[in-house]
């Protein structure tokens, strides 16, 4: 133990080990066989195109102290890693790198979409094989980013479970899915509006698409009747998708339009006689009453066409460019050239009544900005009515508990007006759907193997279904496919349901709400136990943190800058539920001060636990292993120390209570603030000083003090509460005490370390009085600057208690308070004497330059004299009865030696005291 403890705290020097050494060893992979509770969470999987900002810090944070805390308290603990394919994101990633690569000498801001629009041209060209072998080769290169970067930052999960969401095994979870949802009538095809992103050439869900409020206008136009005898004015706010209206309707109760029921009208522009129909969809109020029905590009004008049996009109395709059906003068525009050129038409022809200002609520696409077309087009839909029901039962009874208890409403609102979900998507790299057509007889066939030919008419040259799966589609099984499902694993049988989930609010419909269906509806049960929804980090201002507004802080240059634990620490403290943290680096600077603070504590301490002996080196090293089931108590000390254990080891039984009731809570905040406050202000600035020149003594005994015992219990105790905290620097600290074995850990040790049979609250109230007394005489002495001197104190009290408690620690309070000597007295001070300052139960003042009345204190140190000897006699015929010696515990009889010889200490300085005076 000779080694070396560095005087600077250097997280570089530390973390990347400790880094490795959890992962070389295994250390946090289950147990096979245990007969211990089971503790799992599935991690939100990040996106293979992603590396970790800000947010994931922030979860894993949360989560990894939650799964330290859980394992220490011998919980056998399943944290499961993986990634997610993502798949829209991988895509256009690999076509703008194909794109790249053909075209070099680009640069500048129009290179991105250049790249975009070349590399999807050279997808289509080379093929969907080729592509997707494009995609596995760009995962290969860059997949292992989030893991090296959890690695680093000591994410405490099971890489031997570690899953992707197309890995075989999970790909076969999600085939089986499908297939048993169409098998059951779940899972249908249709024609409907999806939300288009003519960029990304998909359909997207609706969560998918990000509204918008900008400035539009409403163009109110003239629809003569067929007759040539009138008009009708509609109003609209896309006067393009005009070319494909059927209709134009009005609601039955609206007087103004009653003459018009039944009637023709001839479109202007292109000719086209359509019918004016009435339904109760339309709102009067809106324009003039009468809107135009556009069937192939509204999804309500889609609705109204299903009423009425009207024709739908495509005249804007995939790529936003109108078709032939929009009419030669017309074909082939881009839709805003078209709007353009509509308008034109309309005025120069008369039909343009007016224009309004009007704003809009305009759909974009969530990865690309486009704004969204809404396309009739065919797509696979997920009825999802039958599975919300049990999913809403299941909050709604409070079988998935929801924190902070405002997400449930949330949650349940979405829940009660769910649409089906369109799950295909027009992309390659994803999960394909296992569907197959026969263009001789129209039959579709859904199958886990590819059909040699068609069932019905015995065609063998079927085509398979193009589509893959939106990513949710195969996130929602990860509670269950990442741990074997469908097979009946032990996994799932002890993992199932998890008991945690924790994310963040932006993907409670896009993946908390599917896993509660997915996992009702095919594992019988909920996914998870408890879901918790975690804040956001905002910059200091709590401005959302962007790449536009320059204010990102990655979590891997911070925590280069100022290590892991503080990071963490910085988060954790300021992490209440339901309340957005403002996050900066001044934040984390502080608690880069902490660490500071425990390394030097620890660096004391260990310092001069290397200056002893190798056998009470030894012999604290055996007082530092706990007895299982009691952990550590106090061992008795001499008298002037004793208050101090008392009360330490009590704040240690309430302060490890208060972090296991916060972190049940998820207030992760007041957790670490609890560590916090009792590491650096109760153990350091009031215990380690205490007992410091106990410990910094020269050693010459062969046996361990008991005041060492206590330190050394006290530190290790701490460490464990800091622990899921501060991983890094309670290992490195914890492996240099004594006996400690290369390949153990403190994450697998025992989270509590005393029972509630140490709480003391006397000693607790007795030792706030002495520290208030420290306190206001260091502050007397401050203002009234006297720092540099030590002048004498004189103390008045009227508990007899607290009076003796003084005089025992009287050495201690001195030293503490930079005092010379201390007067105490029975009563209060008079309020005339100059600079009397009260405590709740005490006066004091500093005397300095004043002389001290010389009778009351021969008066005084007379009575003392007398006391202590009577103390003393006491004690010494305890020591000399026999009965007591053999009976008594030996830590009991070891005190009364030490209080014999203190007495006699005392009472040796009280007479000198005395023939001082004379
Ligand atoms: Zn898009
Ligand atoms: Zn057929």
């Amino acid at each position: 133990m000779e080694t070396e403890i560095p005087k600077v705290y250097s997280p570089e020097n530390i973390e990347p080990r400790w880094a490795h050494f959890w992962v070389a060893q295994d250390l946090y992979r289950p147990a096979d066989d245990t007969t211990s509770p089971h503790f799992c969470l599935v991690i939100p999987p990040p996106n293979i195109t992603g590396s970790l900002h800000m947010g994931h810090m922030l979860e894993h944070t949360e989560i990894d102290i939650l799964m330290r805390w859980h394992r220490m308290r011998g919980e056998n603990v399943l944290w499961l890693p993986g990634t997610d394919h993502a798949a829209i994101a991988t895509q256009m990633i690999v076509e703008r790198e194909l794109g790249r690569a053909a075209l070099p000498a680009l640069e500048g801001a129009q290179a991105k979409s250049a790249w975009q629009r070349e590399g999807q041209r050279l997808r289509i060209e080379m093929g969907r094989e080729k592509f997707l072998e494009q995609c596995w080769k760009w995962k290969e290169e860059n997949g292992g980013t989030i893991r090296r970067q959890m690695e680093r930052l000591g994410a405490s999960v099971d890489w031997t479970r570690d899953r992707f969401t197309m890995d075989a095994a999970y790909t076969r979870s999600v085939q089986e899915v499908f297939i048993r949802l169409y098998e059951e009538g779940l899972i249908y095809r249709g024609q409907y509006i999806v939300n288009w992103c003519p960029r990304c050439g998909t359909a997207v869900s609706d969560l998918e698409v990000i509204h918008e409020d900008r400035p539009g206008h409403l163009w109110y136009i003239r629809y003569p009747f067929e007759d040539g005898q009138g008009h009708l004015t509609v109003a609209t706010t896309r006067p393009e998708t005009m070319l494909g209206d059927t209709a134009v309707a009005v609601n039955p109760a609206d007087a103004r339009y009653q003459s018009a029921q039944g009637r023709k009208i001839r479109l202007p522009l292109l000719g086209r006689i359509i019918p004016v129909v009435t339904d109760d969809f339309v709102d009067p109020k809106f324009g003039t009453g009468a809107v135009k029905v556009t069937p192939a590009h509204d999804a309500n004008d889609y609705a109204i066409s299903l009423r009425h049996h009207l024709p739908r009109v495509v005249v804007i395709d995939e790529h936003a460019r109108m078709t032939a059906d929009a009419g030669p003068a017309y074909q082939g525009l881009d839709r805003s050239e078209a709007r353009a050129a509509v308008v034109r038409d309309l005025r120069e022809q008369g039909w343009l009544e007016k224009i309004e200002d009007y704003p809009l609520s305009v759909g974009t696409c969530q990865r690309c900005k486009t704004v969204i077309e809404p396309l009739l087009s065919t797509q696979w839909f997920l009825k999802t009515q039958p599975l919300a029901e049990p999913a809403i039962q299941a909050v709604e009874s409070g079988r998935v508990r929801v924190t902070p208890d405002n997400y449930k409403k949330i949650y349940l609102d979405w829940m009660n007006k769910i649409y089906d979900w369109c799950i295909s998507r027009q992309l390659w790299w994803g999960h394909r759907i296992p569907a197959w057509y026969c263009d001789a007889c129209g039959e579709v066939i859904v199958a886990r193997q590819p059909p040699g030919k068609c069932r019905k008419c015995g065609n063998a040259s079927l085509r398979a279904d193009e589509d893959t799966l939106d990513t949710w589609f195969s996130s929602g099984l990860w509670p269950f496919a990442t741990l074997g499902w469908p097979d009946e694993t032990t996994d799932l049988f002890r993992f199932y349901p998890n008991t945690l989930m924790i994310m963040g609010f932006d993907i409670l419909f896009f993946w908390g709400a599917r896993m509660m269906m997915m996992g009702l509806k095919f594992m019988k049960d909920v996914p998870f136990r408890e879901l918790y929804i975690h804040a956001l980090v905002r910059d200091a201002e709590r401005q959302k943190m962007s790449k536009t507004k320059g204010n990102v802080l990655d979590p891997l240059e911070v925590t280069e800058k100022y290590g892991t634990d503080a990071v963490r620490f910085a988060l954790a403290i300021s992490a209440a539920p339901g309340t957005d943290i403002a996050f900066s680096e001044d934040k984390v600077e502080a608690y880069r001060a902490f660490a500071n603070k425990i390394w030097n504590a620890g660096r004391f301490i260990l310092m001069n636990l290397q200056n002893l002996p190798e056998k009470p080196r030894a012999q604290l090293g055996q007082a530092l292993q706990p007895i299982p089931g009691l952990g550590f108590e106090p061992m008795a000390a001499a008298e002037h120390l004793a208050l101090a254990d008392r009360w330490i080891f009590s704040r240690l039984a309430a302060v490890t209570r208060e972090i296991e009731e916060a972190l049940t809570e998820y207030r992760f905040h007041e957790a670490a603030f609890k560590i916090y406050h009792f590491f650096w202000h109760e153990l350091c600035d009031w215990y380690v000083e205490w007992v410091k020149p106990e410990i910094t003594r020269p050693a010459e005994a062969e046996r361990i003090s008991p005041a060492w015992i206590n330190l050394g219990r006290v530190f290790e105790a701490s460490l464990r509460l800091l622990h899921p905290f501060m991983p890094f620097i309670t290992e490195e600290l914890w492996h240099m005490l004594p006996q400690r074995s290369g390949g153990d850990s403190i994450s697998l040790k025992d989270f509590r370390l005393v029972t509630e049979r140490v709480a003391d609250p006397i000693s607790e109230k007795q030792f706030e009085k002495v520290q208030e007394l420290v306190v206001t005489a260091r502050n007397a002495k401050a203002e009234m600057a006297l720092q540099k001197q030590k002048p004498s104190l004189q103390v008045a009290a009227e508990d007899l208690r607290l009076l003796e408690i003084l005089r025992t620690h009287q050495e201690t309070i001195l030293r503490l308070a930079g005092m010379q000597a201390m007067h105490l007295t029975r009563g209060r001070l008079s309020a005339d004497l100059p600079d009397v300052r009260s405590g709740a139960s005490f006066d004091l003042r500093i005397l300095h330059e004043e002389k001290v009345d010389y009778e009351a204190e021969r008066a005084r140190l007379q009575k003392e004299k007398q006391k202590l000897e009577q103390q003393l006699a006491q004690v010494r015929t305890q020591l000399a009865n026999q009965d007591f010696l053999a009976r008594a515990p030996r830590d009991i009889v070891r005190g009364a030696e030490h209080r014999l010889k203190e007495l006699a200490e005392h009472l040796r300085k009280v007479s000198e005291s005395l023939e001082r005076l004379g």
